[in-house]
């Protein structure tokens, strides 16, 4: 009667047959329907996390990072021009985000003034007609920007994006680790599952130009690879940046949605009577956020040459390579013992 879901954990991935070397695999994938980046690592839109400083090492080092908006507009567009600054003529190394109330949109068009290639608009149920508003109003200030809609966690959520002519999609329900959607709510996907889900309906629908990003529930380079053949073409990760060096607060970690983000949010004409759905906690030291990247990188191209694949692209949904469903045993095997 009902359909299971996966977490990352649930999952293995089978090895196939080594055609690269590890050092062979290539790391470039596609953002959104015009964006390339040279990994498929990007730095969630907290403002614990993404701020300039994380934004610059995301891109310098080939990712990217979703700038926050829990700031004034003349902040944000000054923090945004400050990253322009710094990569022109190259690309916009940064994506802003927007909220979809009425207010978010001077937001939207101060920073689509300053000539940014891709905007995200954030909401935690992006099935919405106040998305579609709020899409309209960009395609009416830009034709180009590209825009990253989410978060949803179903086909029919993802196709309603789709419809509406959004550049890429991001998924996760309540997967984040400081996010407490799923016990507030009742509501979510695993997010093995939904990633899936969303790319199998998106190529159902011939709407293969548009990239998934998996956003929330990462802890390894392990559970990106998963990802990545689940159907991602990049994964977002508050979590594994918390802490770092260049990260915005590098003391500690919340929830968008946890009452301390919020009260900021909401002195900037919000809407107070949604349920806090999110957490705060404190953090340890974790070193620098490049320190991070790299390691993950390696170990994605490792889990690649697993695969046998040279490149992301053949990675995303690739038939040659099978998946198998672990028990509490596997998973306990799978883990390091002493
Ligand atoms: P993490 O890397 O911590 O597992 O997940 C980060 C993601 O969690 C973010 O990119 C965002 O999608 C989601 N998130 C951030 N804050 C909140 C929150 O307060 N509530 C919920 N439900 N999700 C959040």
């Amino acid at each position: 009667m009902f359909m299971q879901a996966y977490t990352y954990d649930d999952i293995l991935l089978v090895p196939n047959k080594s055609l690269h070397s590890r050092s062979t695999a290539k790391l470039e994938t596609k953002l959104s329907r015009n964006i390339h980046i040279d990994l498929p690592i990007t730095s969630a839109n907290m403002d614990t996390i993404t701020g300039y400083e994380l934004a610059r090492t995301m891109s310098r080092l080939g990712g990217v990072g979703f700038l926050h908006r829990n700031m004034k507009i003349e902040e944000n567009c000054y923090t945004v021009q400050k990253c322009l600054d710094t990569w022109k003529p190259y690309w916009s190394p940064v994506i802003p985000t927007v909220g979809v109330s009425t207010s978010e949109r001077e937001r939207a068009e101060s920073l689509l003034s300053l000539g940014i290639q891709g905007i995200c608009i954030d909401i935690a149920n992006a099935y919405s007609d106040r998305v579609t508003s709020m899409i309209n109003f960009i395609r009416s200030k830009s034709k180009d920007v590209d825009i990253i809609a989410g978060n949803v966690a179903s086909g029919p959520a993802a196709l309603f994006l789709a419809q509406r002519g959004v550049d890429a999609i991001k998924v996760g329900i309540g997967p984040g680790s400081v996010c407490t959607t799923r016990r507030m709510t009742g509501f979510g996907v695993p997010q093995f599952t939904a990633i899936s889900m969303v790319k199998r309906t998106l190529l159902d629908h011939r709407y293969n130009q548009i990239p998934v990003i998996a956003d929330g529930g990462i802890k390894s380079s392990g559970d990106i690879v998963k990802a990545l053949w689940a159907g991602a073409s990049s994964i977002m990760t508050g979590k594994l940046f918390a802490g770092c060096l260049e990260a915005n607060n590098p003391n500690a970690y919340r929830g968008m949605a946890s009452n301390d983000a919020r009260q900021v949010l909401l002195s900037d004409g919000d809407v107070s009577t949604v349920a806090e759905e999110g957490i705060a906690i404190e953090v340890q030291d974790a070193g620098s956020a490049e320190d991070v990247i790299r390691e993950l990188c390696n170990g994605i191209r490792s889990g690649m040459s697993y695969a046998g694949c040279e490149y992301i692209s053949e990675l995303n949904m690739c038939q040659d390579v099978r998946a198998v469903v672990q028990t509490q045993n596997g998973i306990i095997e799978s883990g390091t013992r002493k």
